[in-house]
C-alpha cells in the first residue's frame, strides 16, 4: 500500500492507523458432536478500522481460516467498503473448520457457539457480520437467533444475508454475482464491447460464480467453462449454468466432476478439462470466484484470457498481477467487482433498522445505482492517472479513509501546518 499512500501524500498517522487490525478476538468454541464426543474449533472476528463506521464482513468456515487469513481479509473490506462509499468500516470472522466433515446439527451448534464466543463484540452500531465462504443464510438465521436468544431482543440488524422469514433482503443471494457483472458490463460499454462477442470461463462454481454465470448468460455472454474445487467442464458453444448447478445440488456429488453425467452436459458435447486448464483457456474474460491466490507467480504466464474479473477476495497475488499487467491484461478488481455483496448488505441492514422491506426491482436499481456509479468514478480515475484499475480503486478507497482519520485531526493538524 505504501506506492497508494505516497501517491496521495495521506498523513503519516493514516499509515500508522492502517498498519494494522484495531481488535482481535479470538475464542476456542466447544462443540457436541453428534457422538457425544467434544470438539474444540478455533474462531476469530477481527475488527480492522472502522473511522468511517460500524464494522462489516462475512464469516468463513474452512480448515486453512487462521488469523492471518482473517486480518488480511478484514483490511480487504475496509477497502470495500470505502471503494463503493458504504458507510462502514471493515471486519472479518472465520473458523477453522470443515464444514463439510459436519452434520447439520453439529453445523447449528458451530454457528450457535461463535456467537456465544463473540456476541459481546458485534452489533448493529459496532460490527456486523454475513456469509463468507460454506457459510451461507441458513448459518446466518441460526446465528441471528442465537443473538436473540442470549440478548431477549430481535436485532436482525445485527447480521446480513439472513433467510427472507428472518429480515433477510430480496436479493442478497444473488446480489454479488449480480455486482460482478454490472462492473462487467460498465467495463465492457466503456471498451465498445458486446456481450454476444465475449466468452467466459468461471473458476469456482459456488455461491457468487453461479449467480454471476446465470446472470451473465441471460444477458448474452458465452460461459464457455465452469470449474469447481473436484474439476472443470468445457463446451466452446457454450454451457447453461441453471440446469448444471441445480445437478450439483440434487447429487450433492462433486467426485469425477458429475456435471457431465447430466443431460445438459450430454447434449452440449461438454469436454471435461482439470481445474488448471481452466485458468489457461483462450477467453475473453477469466472469471475468478473461488478462493485466494488462484494466479500466482507459477501459473500467471499461462493465462491467455483477455481480461480477469475477481470475484473471490485476493484471487491474484501481487506479483502475478505484476506480471498480467505487463501482459496487458485488464483486471476488473475484487474491491470494485465483488462489492455488490457488501451493498446489498448495507441495504438489508438499512431496511432492518426502518422496518421499511423493499422489492427485489427496488434492490437492484440501488445496487446499481451504487456500484455502477463508483465504479465509473474508479475507471475514470484510471484513465486520468494512467493506473491500472485496481491502483485506481485504492486510491479511490484509501482517500476516503484517509478524510474520515483526518476529521478527527491528524498530525499536520495539530502541528498548526
Ligand atoms: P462458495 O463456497 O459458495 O463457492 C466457492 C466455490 O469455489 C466452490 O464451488 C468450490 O468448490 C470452488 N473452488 C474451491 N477451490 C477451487 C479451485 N481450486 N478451483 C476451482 N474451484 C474451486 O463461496 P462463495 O460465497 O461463492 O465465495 C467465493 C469467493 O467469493 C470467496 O473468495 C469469497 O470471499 C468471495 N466473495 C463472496 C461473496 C458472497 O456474497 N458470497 C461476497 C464477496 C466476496
Amino acid at each position: 500500500m505504501a506506492g497508494i499512500y505516497d501517491r496521495l501524500e495521506v498523513d503519516e498517522d493514516v499509515r500508522r492507523q492502517l498498519q494494522q487490525p484495531s481488535r482481535i478476538h479470538e475464542a476456542a468454541i466447544p462443540v457436541r458432536m453428534d457422538d457425544g464426543s467434544l470438539r474444540v474449533f478455533n474462531g476469530w472476528r477481527i475488527q480492522y478500522d472502522q473511522s468511517r463506521g460500524p464494522g462489516k464482513g462475512g464469516i468463513r468456515f474452512h480448515p486453512d481460516v487462521d488469523a492471518d487469513e482473517v486480518a488480511t481479509l478484514s483490511f480487504w473490506m475496509v477497502l470495500k467498503c470505502a471503494v463503493v462509499n458504504l458507510p462502514f468500516g471493515g471486519a472479518k470472522g472465520g473458523v477453522q473448520v470443515d464444514p463439510k466433515s459436519l452434520s447439520r446439527l453439529e453445523l447449528e451448534r458451530l454457528s450457535r457457539g461463535y456467537i456465544r464466543a463473540f456476541y459481546d463484540v458485534i452489533g448493529p452500531d459496532r460490527d456486523i457480520p454475513a456469509p463468507d465462504v460454506n457459510t451461507n443464510e441458513t448459518v446466518m438465521g441460526w446465528m441471528a437467533d442465537e443473538y436473540a436468544e442470549i440478548t431477549r431482543m430481535k436485532v436482525p440488524a445485527i447480521i446480513t444475508g439472513k433467510p427472507p422469514g428472518m429480515g433477510g433482503s430480496a436479493g442478497r443471494a444473488a446480489a454479488t454475482g449480480r455486482g460482478a457483472l454490472y462492473v462487467l458490463d460498465a467495463w465492457a460499454e466503456r471498451k465498445g464491447k458486446n456481450p454476444e462477442d465475449l466468452t467466459i470461463a468461471v473458476q469456482g462454481f459456488g455461491n457468487a460464480g453461479y449467480h454471476f454465470a446465470r446472470l451473465a448468460q441471460e444477458s448474452g455472454y458465452r460461459i464457455v467453462a465452469l470449474s469447481d474445487s473436484q474439476g472443470a467442464i468445457h463446451a466452446d458453444q457454450g454451457l447453461d449454468p441453471e440446469p448444471i448447478w441445480r445437478h450439483k445440488n440434487e447429487t450433492r456429488e462433486l467426485k469425477g466432476m458429475v456435471y457431465c453425467e447430466s443431460s445438459v452436459c450430454t447434449e452440449n458435447d461438454v469436454d471435461q478439462i482439470s481445474k488448471d486448464d481452466l485458468l489457461a483457456l483462450d477467453v475473453d474474460v477469466l472469471v475468478l470466484a473461488a478462493l485466494e491466490n488462484a494466479i500466482t507467480a507459477d501459473n500467471v504466464d499461462k493465462v491467455r484470457a483477455g481480461a480477469i474479473l475477481e470475484i473471490a477476495n485476493g484471487p491474484v497475488t501481487s506479483e502475478a498481477d505484476k506480471h498480467l499487467n505487463e501482459k496487458n491484461i485488464t483486471v476488473l478488481p475484487d474491491v470494485l467487482a465483488n462489492a455488490g455483496g457488501v451493498i446489498v448488505s448495507y441495504l438489508e441492514w438499512v431496511q432492518n433498522r426502518t422496518g421499511d422491506y423493499w422489492s427485489e426491482s427496488y434492490i437492484n436499481e440501488r445496487l446499481a445505482d451504487q456500484l455502477v456509479g463508483q465504479a465509473q468514478l474508479c475507471f475514470d480515475r484510471a484513465e486520468e492517472e494512467k493506473v491500472d484499475y485496481r491502483v485506481a480503486a485504492y486510491l479511490q478507497s484509501v482517500e476516503r479513509i484517509a478524510s474520515a482519520l483526518a476529521s478527527r485531526g491528524t498530525q499536520r493538524y495539530f502541528n498548526g501546518d
